[in-house]
């Protein structure tokens, strides 16, 4: 099934092959932002196909020429030194998408696992349980780290949620933050992922996020952005985070809900990624997760991503974390049937491949 293109950008009928042309037109203040932030190229990828294979390449890419000669768009953060390279040849093709009916079957096949009944079948924490309105804490029995719990939904199926749900995992999870300080004040640096089955990772289907919090310093990738952010602001005497957004913005990338910043990034780690800012937990920015959530499922038809949550430590700590928004990463993991990893060594070593920019 082929699933419409929907798209999450404001402009949508933009692909990310018209980037490089797209700068050239912005006016110099936000071009020179632009490449403050960025490098973008372009280059293209040539090949001789024999005639045994034209009919094939046709079937799968619309054309011959298209793969003949294929376009490709590199672009680098410069400040963070994230990137990605997106394929238009790639990027064209339709995305094909699972039956609603097959993914929910599936999902549906796992009912009566541990998670179904959390107080029997989980351990809870050494300070108890959070219980919200529609999910509840367990610790976690094979732990990451020495505080590594679990929010485990009242629903099942981790496709089916709202607003309402979505904004309780949220709080619940930093609820279960706090409680962790009660017993370690220490353990300052929160983070909260969600694995959404098993292509993003998960090993229970059973809906579900994990929230764990740390000593000493954030965990390396966090603690990097702030590092990144803290000499890019003593560099140019700006705020990384709103120049991101900025620049994004100038593109066509952002959309608001309230005071939070939805971002098409153009560096993203895997397919459409977004990412989120808001100077706080608000309800706009819960609002606004359930909106890219309900946007993936339903209209991109995303099945399986990655959810996650960076933002300043819980209490107090003695580096700088002034200026470090909220920021809420989400991003597609690919089809539940497809058994090719998403991840494979450019992705560890080098640079991220993207099939379907937004
Ligand atoms: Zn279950």
């Amino acid at each position: 099934m082929t699933t419409p293109r929907a798209s999450l950008r404001p402009d949508s009928d933009r692909s990310i092959v018209d980037l490089p042309k797209l700068v050239r037109t912005l006016p110099d203040h936000e071009q020179a932002l632009f490449h403050r932030l960025f490098l973008v190229s372009e280059s293209v990828g040539e090949l001789r196909a024999p005639p045994s294979m034209h009919g094939w390449i046709g079937r799968l890419f619309g054309s011959l020429a298209a793969v003949e000669r294929q376009t490709i768009i590199r672009t680098t953060n410069l400040v963070t030194m994230e990137g990605a390279l997106f394929n238009a040849l790639r990027a064209s093709r339709p995305f094909e998408s699972q039956h609603a009916e097959e993914v929910e079957a599936l999902v549906n096949s796992g009912t009566g696992d541990p998670f179904c009944s959390p107080l029997q079948s989980t351990p809870e924490d050494v300070f108890g349980r959070v219980r919200g309105r529609h999910s509840v804490t367990a610790s976690n029995v094979a732990k990451y780290d020495a505080f590594h719990g679990v929010v485990v939904f009242d629903e099942h199926n981790p496709l089916r949620f709202d607003e309402e749900s979505i904004s309780d995992v949220i709080d619940v999870g930093l609820q279960w933050g706090r409680r962790v300080l009660d017993v370690d004040s220490e353990a300052r640096y929160f983070f909260l992922l969600w694995n959404c089955l098993w292509k993003a990772g998960a090993s229970i289907l059973h809906g579900h996020a994990q929230v764990v919090a740390t000593r000493d310093l954030h965990y390396p990738k966090v603690e990097g952005l702030r590092r990144q952010a803290l000499a890019y602001r003593e560099r140019h005497a700006s705020d990384y985070f709103a120049d991101l957004v900025a620049v994004h913005r100038a593109l066509g990338l952002v959309s608001d809900v309230g005071t939070t910043n939805v971002v098409c990034t153009l560096t993203p780690v895997k397919e459409k990624e977004v990412l989120l800012l808001a100077p706080e937990l608000t309800p706009d920015l819960k609002r606004a997760v359930a909106q890219v959530l309900d946007r993936f499922v339903h209209s991109l038809g995303v099945t399986s991503f990655n959810l996650v949550i960076c933002m300043p430590p819980l209490a107090p700590v003695p580096e700088d974390w002034s200026g470090f928004p909220h920021i809420i990463r989400i991003v597609d993991r690919g089809e539940l049937t497809n058994q090719t990893a998403d991840v494979g060594a450019m992705e560890l070593y080098a640079t991220r491949v993207v099939a379907s920019d937004l």
